[in-house]
């Protein structure tokens, strides 16, 4: 009898949940990737993400190969195909346990579900593992038991919890009885992507967990002591640029975590950049939180539901210079530049122009949420669904919605050279460090070739701050309980002492 590991966003040996408890049995691990067509057609994945996928996917079967576990890959078309095609596997290879690392959102929950029946049908034990987040969704509860909506008190709660577990990362599994199943070759890996647009950001995002290993251990030990002075300023490389690993599991929170704790001596506050950088982990995890207790997002729906009500304008032409980084604003066309360019953007620049776009253009915060997973190789439903309503003032514990950040009044204070302008906006390059944040308020204006700004600020400030305060009554949508025929694996295995 042999287990299964099925690895989705999960893409890596060590620490790795699923993959050591497949291992634990000690009676042979297969492990297998799904890639289903209509996951790229139906949600918007980013060429360079898939492209990201599929780099790391060939180094990953040649790592799994060296422990004796095999990657079989299977391409389908239709989500309901997977469960059908997972269970034709388990068939032919002899079963006994599958297990797999949880996904939140509403689709991935349903189709676990299917696979969990049709394989329990067939007499294989099947098993959920949480890898995604540190502290399982349902663990970080207030005094009367309710999801958190608002981030600091989940913070304290979370911060509570966390402190009383090991966080010791497992170990990569033992190396197993050698198989007779051919693990997958790099062709077979690059006919998984076949018709798929693919876009390969290799030089600036290699693929690897020893690349996400190494990457983590730069940042902990160059730059963690600085984050909190340096995380803001986009021409400043400050903060870890790991995101891209976290979104498809080549490094998993608690390899963050732990890093941070080995080099602090357990310490989660041993300074301000320590203390911000582990905040901005827990912010990860909250979003991922939210989508369990509050499904409704994964159907396009605003956390504050009142908001619903907000006449979006549909203005495509505004967004597409707004995609393509001819606003008139430098900040905010070198921010959209930057991500077209990298499939990565800034944070504090993804908060602009996610205001600008849903304040100042009035364009619905759902077009440029599914513009983002267009592009970002960091890709993350919880996180851009998560920061899209945090800036559209339209989430739990969101931006309130009279506090619009100033794009320009912004760049002066984060980019007050203009250094981060003029790398991704050459035309401006000439201008001087006052200039530059506003051309068109310069004696002699914008520079031939560059707009002026497609919008007022002020006055598309002031109509959004009287079209939400006329929306009426503040209300919040409810948590919702979810059916959830999955069994999970019971704690979380941890290397023994
Ligand atoms: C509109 C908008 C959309 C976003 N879309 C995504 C997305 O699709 N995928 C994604 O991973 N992040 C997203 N973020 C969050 C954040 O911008 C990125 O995680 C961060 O910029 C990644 O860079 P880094 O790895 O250097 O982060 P660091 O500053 O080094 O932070 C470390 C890690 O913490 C997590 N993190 C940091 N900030 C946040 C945050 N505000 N919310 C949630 N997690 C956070 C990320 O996993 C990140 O890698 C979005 C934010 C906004 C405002």
């Amino acid at each position: 009898m042999t287990a299964l590991a099925w690895l989705r966003n999960d893409l890596r040996l060590h620490d790795n949940p699923a993959l050591h408890a497949a291992a634990a049995l000690q009676q042979g691990v297969v492990a297998v990737y799904v890639h289903c067509d209509a996951y790229v057609t139906r949600f918007p994945i980013a060429p360079a993400r898939l492209d990201f996928v599929r780099r790391h996917l060939r180094l990953l079967t040649s790592a799994l190969a060296r422990h004796h576990i095999a990657l079989r890959v299977l391409r389908v078309a239709q989500a309901a195909e997977i469960a059908p095609a997972l269970a034709r596997l388990a068939q032919e290879l002899g079963i006994s346990h599958c297990f797999f690392n949880a996904e939140y959102p509403l689709d991935e929950l349903t189709r676990d579900q299917q696979v969990h029946q049709l394989l329990r049908a067939q007499g294989v034990t099947v098993k959920r593992c949480h890898d995604r987040v540190v502290l399982p969704p349902g663990k970080v509860r207030n005094e009367a038991g309710a999801p958190y909506k608002v981030f600091t008190p989940y913070k304290r709660k979370w911060l509570q919890l966390a402190s009383l577990l090991p966080l010791r990362p497992l170990e990569e599994p033992a190396p197993q009885v050698a198989l007779p199943c051919p693990p997958a070759s790099a062709q077979d890996i690059d006919r998984l992507f076949e018709g798929h647009t693919l876009r390969d950001l290799d030089a600036l995002w290699p693929a690897g967990e020893t690349v996400a290993q190494a990457r983590l251990q730069r940042f902990i030990s160059q730059d963690l002591d600085r984050y909190q002075t340096q995380r803001d300023l986009p021409a400043v490389a400050g903060t870890s640029g790991l995101s891209p690993y976290l979104a498809i599991g080549a490094l998993s929170p608690r390899q963050a975590l732990a890093a941070v704790l080995s080099r602090t001596g357990g310490d989660w506050n041993a300074n301000p950049g320590v203390s911000t950088w582990v905040s901005e982990l827990i912010w990860r995890e909250f979003y991922q939180h939210l989508v369990v207790d509050y499904p409704q997002v994964c159907m396009h729906r605003a956390m504050q539901v009142h908001t619903e009500a907000f006449p979006w304008r549909q203005a495509p032409e505004d967004f597409a210079l707004w995609r393509e980084g001819r606003t008139g604003i430098p900040i905010i066309d070198a921010a959209m530049r930057q991500l077209n360019a990298t499939g990565w953007m800034h944070n504090r620049l993804r908060m602009l122009v996610a205001m600008f776009l849903s304040k100042n253009l009035q364009i619905d915060w759902r077009w440029g949420e599914r513009y983002f997973m267009e592009q970002l190789i960091d890709g993350d439903f919880a996180a851009n669904n998560g920061g899209w309503q945090w800036s559209a003032s339209t989430g739990t514990d969101a931006a309130p919605y009279f506090r619009i950040f100033n794009p320009v009044t912004q760049s002066q204070r984060f980019d007050p050279q203009g250094q981060f302008i003029r790398e991704w906006v050459p035309e401006l390059a000439g201008l001087n460090d006052k200039a530059i944040h506003a051309p068109h308020l310069a004696p002699s204006g914008p520079p031939p070739g560059y707009p002026v700004p497609m919008v007022d600020l002020g006055a598309s400030r002031k109509a959004t701050i009287a079209l939400f305060a006329s929306l009426g009554q503040a209300q919040v949508a409810g948590p919702v309980v979810q059916e959830n025929s999955l069994s999970d694996t019971g704690p979380t295995p941890h290397r023994p002492g």
